[in-house]
């Protein structure tokens, strides 16, 4: 068996959505998942990659691919509201809560504004980066495909029929994008089936297979979303039978890649989840709790075509936005002159909520500059913390922290912060509240709970995830093929931008 020298010319970024790690031991111990079995085999294995907070998939998608939290990227959650637009944005809590915001308005959102209006333009992509050094870059459906090369919406898809009013604009993508039926860089054969659920993994597999056979990348990002729907569903033990069929598409490739061995002496890769799974048992209901304080309703926009008198007159009176975003949540306070009341309002009301966990705000300085994050725990107290002073985290990074620690289940031992139940939590709360975008009070729902969306869905009996907590925030991360790969304490899926743009010679820190 000859093994590279260096490291394969070629690199994947498999994405699989919310793949546990218990789950993807189990499929891999079970012979389910032959090809992510071997990967481990032949590389690197870790088992607690670190998502972002909210553990949603729009905010870990932006940070998968720029290597930043929101505080640079601005995908804050996936309902949030748009202060300039005085508008909510959701990208699909479900289709109950599209409904609300209009079919349309979530389709254009989700399809053009994440990427071209949401996503900050001076935060590059790795498609960015590598279409820059003209590395041949390619995609499938992914949430994130922002790059250098323009694409015209296919005219004849069904989607586009259907939705010719909404899907009529260029993007600018990899140089290879596979969107749905909205975005084919070349005929394929492959078929996205308008994107549903459970048809999606093919799709990138189909794909993915004829962009191996006929040599069509240097860095493929594969998106293997169904993993996630599965588990909503099922709940996460309902994973090994989506990662069995994850595994099927993986193996497309392989085999247009003339098989294993073949295969990756010609493809680094790089498997991962942006986010895990936890199951539900109860809901959370932010409406009823925070009615008195006169929340924005979903019409309420300046620029939609829906603001008619009614609208107008809601927003007017609205002093709150409520944000649910699965196991998280975010208050934004709208009337700037009482501000710091509203807040206090808020924060009163919210934390004696059932399955609130954890409430959390941003206290500024005089000059309006971000001070001192707090992190409140129901009956057990707060834990006040800002970027640089005594203590460590597990990933190295300096903190000042006062207050009870109890609030993340955490221990100070030399120096060193131990937070196990809520990882890499200092950093993700600091990001989720510095994100311009990001509310004025977040919140995260304890094990077992979930917050209701703006449709009134959730996931009980299935599984959900959003919140600090590790239980959603651990997710699966397998290297396989890349040279110089560092050992790390703590993995974050932040680290992986990096990774990818180092294999292809640009040098780290640039992000
Ligand atoms: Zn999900």
């Amino acid at each position: 068996l000859a093994q590279p020298v260096s490291a394969p010319p070629k690199l994947i970024l498999c994405v699989i959505d919310a793949m546990a790690p218990a789950m993807l031991e189990r499929a891999v111990a079970e012979g389910q998942a032959p090809v992510l079995a071997e990967l481990i085999r032949r590389g690197h294995y870790v088992p607690d990659c670190v998502a972002a907070f909210p553990s949603v998939t729009p905010v870990c998608a932006a940070s998968i691919v720029t290597g930043t939290g929101q505080e640079r990227h601005r995908i804050p959650a996936m309902n949030w509201y748009h202060r300039e637009e005085q508008r909510y944005v959701e990208y699909g809590s479900s289709f109950r809560a599209a409904q609300r915001f209009g079919i349309a308005r979530q389709l254009t959102d989700t399809v053009y504004n994440m990427n071209r209006a949401h996503l900050a333009a001076e935060t590059l992509t790795v498609f960015e980066a590598l279409d820059d050094i003209q590395v041949r870059t390619a995609g499938t459906t992914y949430l994130m495909y922002r790059g250098r090369h323009r694409h015209e919406p296919q005219r004849d898809s069904t989607l586009t029929r259907l939705a010719a009013t909404l899907v009529r604009h260029p993007v600018l993508g990899p140089r290879e994008l596979f969107y749905a039926d909205i975005f084919s860089s070349r005929p394929t054969g492959c078929r996205s089936g308008l994107g549903m659920p459970g048809v999606r993994d093919r799709h990138s597999g189909c794909v993915g297979a004829y962009l191996v056979e006929h040599d069509l990348f240097d860095f493929l990002l594969l998106s293997l979303p169904d993993n996630d729907w599965h588990s909503h569903k099922q709940g996460p033990e309902g994973q090994v039978q989506s990662l069995a069929h994850a595994d099927e598409q993986l193996a497309r490739l392989v085999q247009a890649g003339g098989g294993l061995d073949a295969f990756l002496e010609q493809h680094a890769m790089i498997v991962m989840a942006d986010h895990s799974q936890a199951l539900i048992a109860e809901t959370i209901d932010l409406q009823p709790a925070l009615a008195e304080l006169e929340i924005a309703g979903p019409t309420a926009s300046r620029l939609g075509a829906a603001a008619g008198s009614v609208a107008r007159r809601a927003r007017g009176e609205a002093r709150i936005a409520v944000c649910p975003t699965q196991r998280a949540a975010m208050v934004y306070v709208l009337s700037e002159h009482r501000r710091s009341t509203l807040r206090s309002s808020v924060i009163r009301r919210t934390l004696p909520i059932d399955g609130v966990q954890l409430v959390m705000w941003l206290d500024l300085d005089a000059h309006g500059a971000p001070a001192e994050g707090v992190i409140a725990r129901p009956s057990v107290g707060e834990l006040r913390f800002c970027p640089e002073g005594e203590v460590r985290d597990a990933r190295g990074l300096r903190w000042s922290v006062e207050g009870e620690l109890g609030a993340l289940d955490a221990s100070l031992r030399d120096g060193r912060l131990h937070a196990p139940a809520f990882p890499d939590a200092l950093a993700r709360v600091w990001s989720a509240l510095t994100c311009p975008t990001s509310g004025d009070v977040l919140l995260s729902a304890a094990p077992g709970y979930e917050f209701l969306d703006w449709g009134g869905q959730a996931h009980v009996g299935g599984g959900s995830h959003g919140s600090l907590h590790a239980e959603d925030s651990l997710g699966a991360l397998v290297l396989c093929g890349l040279d110089g790969a560092p050992e790390r304490a703590q993995w974050a899926i932040r680290d992986v931008a990096p990774l990818i743009t180092q294999h292809f010679g640009l040098a780290s820190g640039r992000r």
